[in-house]
């Protein structure tokens, strides 16, 4: 059993049965045994790898298109260019070095990064030791100002809620114990208001996902770039509508049952992106695809000019990687990306409105 997993265990057989977000929200963010709270989870020794961990080419191409995004609305100065969950600071550095030359960028934006874990707070600002940063805990106390904002792999980190439909009810999972192991199990059947519009569209036992703390942060961002101009570009694994169990845990890169290693393994579930955007008081863009977007960004051009710098095993490993963003069979499909942007302004490149 896990320090968490015997913490857990404890609360549940004193207070009862907690919800999945409960959960997945003390697995990933406890103070001492939280999963992201006690390491650095990405690159190659790490459970996982992410888009800017495989190459280069992905910070540089969003770095790109939030810039020209910036030149597009008039430039605004100063701006806070922001990310939410940045990881290892990979993608945020990509994006500084990439757009060093374009003009007036650097000296109107400030750098805001989101970030909940301490240890990953530490390798962002050895990433971008000589940028201007603040951190933050939540996306609430972002600047009021021009909001130039990228989230890889942010909103399926935040903690899911789960039911099953039930006649015109919901049972919700909730986790408590069986012979003193965390198990899942389903609360009685209750009529949800939150998910009344979903009795048209699912049968009896489909599982619908709901994701609490989304609303806040997407709020946080719409609100400024209503308010205050810019855009967000937003890259996930998911789709349009909720249906179905997405819940899942990896460890060491592969899938592993949710309940066994709790604060060792990733926990992460598909975004609704229908969700995310509904009742902006901005635009957003249609869906596209990873792969879709990198290629109409320019990531075929890009790859050959860096491939032409390259020999041997690190020219295969780039083609392998330029195929790993972009291919449907690998992350081309299942990761989708959209952008916000003000009423009135042109879309963001590589995007549909
Ligand atoms: N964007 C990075 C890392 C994705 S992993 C990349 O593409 O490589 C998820 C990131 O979100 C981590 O940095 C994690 O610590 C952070 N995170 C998770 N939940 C968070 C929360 N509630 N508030 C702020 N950051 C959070």
């Amino acid at each position: 059993m896990t320090p968490l997993a015997d913490l857990l265990a404890r609360r549940i057989a004193a207070t009862g049965p907690i919800r999945l977000s409960d959960y997945m929200a003390e697995c990933l963010l406890h103070p001492d045994h939280g999963y992201y709270a006690t390491r650095d989870p990405l690159g190659r020794g790490g459970d996982f790898t992410t888009a800017p961990e495989i190459s280069q080419m992905f910070g540089e191409l969003l770095g790109l298109a939030l810039a020209q995004t910036w030149l597009d609305h008039g430039a605004p100065a100063p701006f806070a260019l922001a990310e939410p969950g940045p990881g290892r600071g990979t993608l945020m550095a990509d994006i500084w070095r990439a757009t060093r030359g374009v003009p007036g960028f650097h000296a109107a934006a400030h750098i805001h990064l989101i970030e909940a874990s301490p240890v990953l707070r530490a390798a962002q600002a050895r990433a971008l030791p000589s940028a201007p940063v603040t951190w933050h805990d939540t996306l609430d106390t972002l600047p009021d100002a021009p909001l130039f904002l990228v989230a890889n792999e942010f909103f399926d980190a935040l903690p899911i809620r789960q039911f099953t439909r039930a006649g015109a009810g919901w049972r919700e999972t909730v986790v408590g114990l069986k012979d003193g192991r965390l198990t899942p199990g389903q609360t009685d059947a209750v009529p949800l208001a939150e998910l009344a519009h979903r009795l048209a569209d699912t049968r009896d036992g489909e599982i619908v996902e709901t994701c609490p703390a989304a609303r806040p942060a997407m709020q946080a961002i719409e609100a400024r770039i209503a308010a205050r101009g810019g855009a967000a570009i937003i890259v996930d694994y998911g789709g349009w509508h909720s249906l179905g169990d997405t819940f899942q845990a990896i460890v060491n890169h592969r899938f592993a049952d949710p309940f066994a290693h709790p604060g060792q393994a990733d926990l992460t579930a598909h975004v609704d992106f229908e969700a995310l955007l509904t009742a902006l008081p901005c635009r957003h863009t249609r869906l596209s695809t990873q792969g879709v977007f990198l290629e109409r960004l320019g990531i075929t051009q890009r790859a050959q000019a860096l491939a032409r710098q390259m020999t041997g095993e690190r020219l295969q490993m780039h083609v392998a990687a330029h195929r790993r963003l972009t291919h449907p069979a690998e992350m081309g499909t299942v990761f989708k990306t959209c952008a916000l942007y003000p009423d009135g302004a042109p879309t963001p490149p590589g995007l549909e409105p």
